[in-house]
């Protein structure tokens, strides 16, 4: 059977790299994570800003972020998320299509909690040294992505 692919802007995102689905909404791991669980919702409709979303749309959106963070947070072994959104290139927005930014957040994750703003928007190279962020940010292979993905996918069955 032929490998069913989702939209991410530009990309074609394989069906092992997504998680979660719901009428509306897919859930897909990331190719450069910040954070252990550093996972992405989108809207299945290529849309690059939140203003293009319907109601229905919004809606599903962001009923799915809220299961989707609740289950990774468990899984995880976090206590708090972080939920982002840069809506537009002015905003950091890379992929233009539309997506919340869900991570797991823990105590000491970052020395200070509110860089990981600033780690989502890798435009802010003075930090992205200080953190050496680019060590971890690799991109990861199909398999690896789709481990996860097998792994995440049993929080919801
Ligand atoms: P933003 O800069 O807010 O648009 O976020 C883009 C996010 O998409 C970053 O977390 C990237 O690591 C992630 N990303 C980019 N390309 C892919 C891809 N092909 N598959 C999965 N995640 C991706």
């Amino acid at each position: 059977m032929e490998a069913e692919y989702y939209t991410f802007g530009p990309y074609k995102i394989h069906e092992k790299e997504v998680f979660y689905t719901s009428q509306l909404s897919y859930a897909l791991v990331n190719l450069r994570p910040l954070l252990p669980g550093h996972v992405l919702v989108c809207p299945r409709r290529e849309v690059k800003r939140f203003v293009d979303l319907t109601v229905e749309e919004t809606s599903d959106l962001w009923l799915t972020a809220q299961k989707v963070g609740a289950r990774l947070e468990a899984h995880y072994n976090a206590s708090s998320l972080t939920f982002a959104v840069q809506d537009g290139p002015q905003a950091g927005q890379t992929v233009p299509h539309m997506h919340v930014h869900i991570l797991p957040r823990k105590g000491g994750d970052f020395e200070k909690n509110d860089e990981i703003y600033d780690a989502i928007d890798m435009k802010e190279k003075e930090l992205k040294n200080k953190l050496d962020l680019d060590k971890d940010r690799k991109d990861r292979s199909l398999e690896e992505m789709a481990q996860e993905a097998d792994e995440l996918r049993k929080l919801f069955l």
